[in-house]
């Protein structure tokens, strides 16, 4: 029934140049992107980014100043939205609170005079997709909040969009459910192989769910890639500093392949950029090792510092050194073979060369 047909070649969203402008505000800027058949594609930025803007052209909800928008491969410039091969999920789910969960679902296939017989199965097997079964019956007000999210899913996946768009569907619930729901919702999404195409400002919600990530600024798309791509090599400080947590180690250029830091310590790396450049080493808390003083193995840089600060996460820990120039945030796995630090102890610092990115 979810025709899981092979990915089609042709994207199943294109943009090119694409462009919102509200009076003098350009919520997005010219953006080049395909998101690909089958797809999890998170859009990620900050508030007033142009995110949304950018989800409701797809969706209808808003109509492009310039540039192109296809849809797999139709151009869908003024499209209405109920001419679409799309529906869209919204952060308040949007529920009708007098409907019964499964007049819920319905309600779309009704509105198109799909045959009673047709609907009362499609129903079912949505409501079963997003495991509801048994509460057909309820009302919006007698579920809880992660139910009702199901119910806003059920409902936007029983007329086989070819592209799912979701604007924050998570944002109301609490963080624990949240997490279980990111979990689920990329397992149904592989399961029903839907082009999800995922709207939030949170960054961990879009590292664990999408098979891809467009990091937006600003109205522009700054990245794209996988999330291991954007985690480890980001292509600039905002990326890095938005996405997770980093040091950034200030420094200048010496040449195409070294750093000199503010304390004029020599840091070899890939690319460095143009000789005199100002630039920053961004080096994540985690991918710091902490040693006793000294005991660095040889061929690496390393920094000189004291434990200024100690927290107790539970998983982890995380140390804040302080040296002379700059403070700098460790992150130390929990376990018992990893010595604790305390407070005062003189300790080394060092990374892999791969565990720094010019920014
Ligand atoms: P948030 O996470 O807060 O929803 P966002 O990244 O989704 O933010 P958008 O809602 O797309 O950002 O907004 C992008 C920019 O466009 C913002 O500066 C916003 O103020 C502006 N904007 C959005 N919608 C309108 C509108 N209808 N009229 C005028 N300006 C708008």
């Amino acid at each position: 029934f979810w025709v899981s047909n092979l990915p089609s070649m042709v994207p199943a969203v294109s943009m090119r140049a694409l462009t919102k402008r509200f009076d003098d505000v350009v919520a997005v800027d010219a953006l080049d992107l395909d998101i690909a058949d089958g797809e999890f594609f998170a859009l990620l930025g900050p508030s007033g980014c142009g995110k949304t803007t950018t989800l409701r052209m797809i969706a209808g909800l808003e109509i492009p100043s310039a540039g192109s928008l296809k849809i797999h491969g139709d151009e869908v410039g003024t499209l209405p939205p109920n001419k679409r091969p799309v529906n869209t999920v919204f952060q308040n789910y949007a529920l009708f609170p007098h409907m019964s969960i499964a007049d819920n679902v319905g309600f779309g296939l009704r509105m198109q005079k799909t045959p009673k017989a047709d609907v009362a199965r499609r129903v079912g097997e949505a409501i079963e997709l997003v495991r509801l079964t048994g509460m057909e019956h309820r009302r919006p007000n007698q579920l809880s909040g992660g139910q009702q999210q199901r119910v806003a899913l059920a409902r936007a996946l029983v007329n086989r969009p070819k592209v799912l768009l979701l604007d924050e569907p998570l944002a109301a619930l609490d963080l624990k459910l949240r997490q279980g729901m990111q979990f689920e919702l990329k397992q149904l999404q592989r399961e029903v192989g839907i082009t999800f195409v995922f709207v939030t400002h949170d960054q961990e919600e879009a590292l664990s769910m999408a098979d891809r990530i467009g990091v937006m600024g600003d109205g522009e798309l700054l990245q794209v890639g996988t999330p291991e791509e954007i985690y480890d090599q980001p292509v600039n400080r905002f990326v890095a500093d938005f996405i997770g947590r980093s040091n950034f180690l200030p420094g200048t250029v010496e040449d195409s392949s070294t750093v000199c830091l503010t304390n004029g310590t020599r840091v070899v790396v890939d690319h460095a950029g143009t000789t005199g450049e100002a630039i920053a080493l961004s080096l994540r808390p985690e991918r710091v090792q902490l040693v006793d003083r000294g005991a660095v193995p040889d061929g690496h840089a390393s920094l000189d510092g004291t434990i200024g600060a100690v927290t107790f996460l539970g998983s982890g820990v995380v140390y804040h050194v302080t040296l002379d120039w700059m403070t700098i945030e460790v992150r130390a796995e929990n376990r018992p073979s990893v010595a604790r630090r305390e407070v005062g102890d003189d300790v080394s610092l060092w990374w892999r060369d791969d565990a720094v990115a010019v920014v």
